[in-house]
């Protein structure tokens, strides 16, 4: 089934003419619509389950035991997300154009890490993402708002 976030999804992975997602005319909806049964039917042949990534993630990491992956871990978000920072950098500052395939790599290695730290410390990808979003409710019901924010 082909949710009204999937053809938002479809949407992102285009945005042709870099407008709100609000303003985009319903015939062009329509053919983010196709676009996201296409990739949904890609994404089919091509999904790994987050045991399958963590078991991965495990086939490849050189630490053992928790205090070695937890350092290893640690030491390697910042590394990786420090990575996608250096990307903005030379965006910003030394007129670099934004690399999207080097900010999907470089997010995949974080996820490695994330992956890593989670597993390391019984979490799952899924257990984390769900607790974040009952902290993002929680904290902003109506969305981000400045006063909500500044006296938490
Ligand atoms: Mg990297």
């Amino acid at each position: 089934m082909i949710t009204p976030e999937m053809i938002h999804l479809a949407y992102l992975q285009v945005r042709p003419s870099g407008k709100p997602w609000e303003e985009v005319s319903q015939d062009a909806k329509a053919h983010y619509e196709k676009m996201a049964v296409s990739l949904n039917e890609q994404h089919e042949e091509t999904y790994c389950s987050e045991q399958e990534y963590v078991g991965e993630v495990l086939r490849t990491c050189v630490a053992t035991g928790f205090d070695e992956r937890f350092l290893l871990g640690v030491m390697g978000l910042a590394g990786e997300s420090g990575e996608v920072v250096d990307l903005a950098k030379k965006s910003r500052f030394q007129g670099h154009s934004i690399d999207t395939d080097k900010v999907k790599d470089e997010l995949g290695d974080v996820m490695w890490y994330l992956a890593l730290l989670c597993h390391t410390f019984g979490f799952s990808l899924e257990e984390i993402r769900q607790a974040n979003v009952a902290k993002m409710h929680r904290r902003y019901p109506n969305g981000f708002e400045v006063e909500r924010s500044v006296n938490r």
